[in-house]
């Protein structure tokens, strides 16, 4: 099963199989999330690219050690830019995505004007250090240590950095058959994001979910209702091991663990919503349940309480 391999600047190499390979980020690196290595028989792919340019070309290395083949495929999960900002080092790959990753990633991924954007990534992390000089909550004081080191790393990279985009879309299903297994990348619609793709490896019960999957986390949740329909599908799915897009390698327990989550902020919102309390009474008057107390994420819970309880309540509008 999983196999620790090797640790780099910025991760942990695990082998899943023969062939096949988790980059479990190091927090505070420049890594971010986590990444995915897979032999396809004569050429490589990889899915996702970290959150610098720098731990983007670390991971490509290692794949094309690893391997002694080169990178041919570069998978981008969703938009967000933990995911993506490594893309430069992919620019002579077919990067691939769903129409709609790539369009997000065209309008938020900005880098128009990069002194301007360092300027505004110093005065981020000046207001992070204040705020974690003030907080008395070791959690949050944790997580947003962990967004400072991270934003950090970012910002050394920016003056070369380049916003690469995919050059391969697709929009429901892509498979991509190697000469010695096959890679099916999917996308039931948006999640965490507005389009959320997940890469299944139909042969090696594997499955490498990014944000779809986190552990531990108050992972930002864009549409719930499809969350939850994504997440139930892919339990249906004969998968043993999981790579989540932050946290360690897991079984369908994480699944379930994450469901149970959106689950319980959907039932809370609806809860509300139902005895007219209004958005800043539920979110001032809301107990953290003790399972969720341990649980990082610079917003906490409350982000996640606004736009569940938004979106229910648009819903009810219609
Ligand atoms: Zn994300």
């Amino acid at each position: 099963m999983k196999s620790f391999i090797k640790k780099t600047k910025f991760f942990d190499l695990y082998s899943l199989g023969d062939g096949v390979y988790a980059a479990i980020s190091i927090p505070g690196r420049g890594a971010w999330s986590n990444a995915g290595i897979v032999d396809l028989g004569d050429e490589v792919l990889v899915f996702d690219s970290f959150t610098t340019p720098s731990a983007g070309l670390e991971l490509r290395k290692q794949a094309e050690l690893l391997t002694g083949k080169k990178v041919k495929y570069l998978i981008n999960s969703h938009y967000h830019g933990d995911h993506v900002f490594g893309n430069q080092a992919y620019s002579d790959t077919i990067i691939i995505s769903t129409a709609l990753t790539k369009e997000w990633c065209k309008e938020k991924n900005k880098l128009d004007d990069v002194e301007k954007e360092i300027q505004e990534t110093k005065e981020y992390l000046h207001q992070l250090h204040k705020q974690i000089e003030l907080t008395q909550d070791t959690i949050l004081k944790a997580s947003l240590t962990n967004q400072h080191n991270e934003m950090s790393r970012v910002l050394n990279d920016l003056p070369h950095m380049q916003i690469i985009l995919p050059n391969v879309l697709f929009e429901e299903k892509l498979i991509i058959e190697g000469s010695k297994r096959k890679v099916e990348l999917q996308c039931l619609g948006g999640g965490h994001t507005i389009s959320d793709t997940f890469m299944l490896l139909p042969e090696d019960n594997i499955a490498f979910m990014a944000d779809l999957l986190t552990e531990n986390l108050h992972v930002p949740i864009y549409n719930p209702e499809s969350f939850i329909t994504m997440l139930k599908k892919v339990k249906e799915m004969d998968i043993d091991l999981f790579v989540p897009g932050h946290g360690n390698i897991s079984n369908e327990d994480l699944l379930d663990k994450v469901e149970g989550y959106i689950s319980f902020i959907k039932q809370e919102s609806m809860k509300a919503l139902n005895n007219k309390i209004s958005l800043q009474k539920f979110i001032s008057d809301f107990k953290l349940p003790p399972e969720y107390m341990e649980w990082t994420g610079v917003n906490g819970i409350k982000v996640n309480l606004s736009s569940v309880y938004t979106f229910y309540a648009g819903q009810g509008r219609d």
